[in-house]
């Protein structure tokens, strides 16, 4: 993959378990509460010069269980909270497919992860190199996406849907506590410069 100077290194973060807390089937504004820490890792990783951009399977959508307009009043609620906190992301991209397997290592279909869909539609979108980018996320599903996007390394968090059985993965780059160990952990072993 060729690396273009002028293109932006970009943090890729789940949502549910990762800048929010994990509620199955989320499907209301007032069931959205931010993770700790998530504020303040966003701040960091751009203050570093990350765009900041949210990946996230919503088959609520595609369940019939949640509109479009649902899902953003909660993405609404959430760019809300997130700004009383002086914080931000930076785009925000969801998938509405129904997956029929429960193996969250399959690639049912390119949108969803752990397929790359999202990752490489904000690469073209935003100007984003995947060589420079992160992903952070509580599932397997997310390491994955990263990985098959083409990005440099992952960071799956010890939150949410995590469990002992993701440790044999070895796309894998570091565990990380929360969302903050992991921004901390990625800038450490970034030194970019913008
Ligand atoms: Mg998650």
């Amino acid at each position: 993959m060729q690396i273009n100077s002028h293109l932006r290194p970009a943090v890729f973060l789940d949502r549910d378990g990762t800048l929010i807390k994990h509620v199955h089937h989320l499907c209301s504004p007032e069931q959205v509460a931010l993770e700790q820490g998530a504020s303040e890792a966003l701040c960091l990783l751009q203050e570093a010069g990350f765009v900041c951009v949210v990946v996230t399977n919503q088959s609520v959508v595609g369940r019939g269980m949640l509109s479009v307009e649902g899902l953003k009043a909660i993405h609404d609620k959430m760019e809300q909270l997130l700004s009383t906190q002086g914080a931000r992301v930076d785009s925000i991209y969801f998938s509405t497919h129904v997956p029929h397997t429960s193996d969250l290592r399959e690639v049912e279909y390119f949108d969803r992860k752990p397929g790359p869909g999202m990752l490489l539609r904000a690469a073209q979108d935003l100007g984003l190199s995947l060589v420079k980018s992160w992903m952070i996320g509580d599932s397997i599903s997310d390491v994955l996406a990263g990985a098959n996007a083409g990005c440099k390394g992952s960071c799956l968090l010890k939150t949410g849907l995590y469990s002992l059985e993701c440790q044999d993965c070895s796309q894998i780059s570091f565990l990380a506590s929360d969302i903050l160990d992991a921004a901390q952990i990625i800038l450490r072993q970034d030194s970019i410069s913008i």
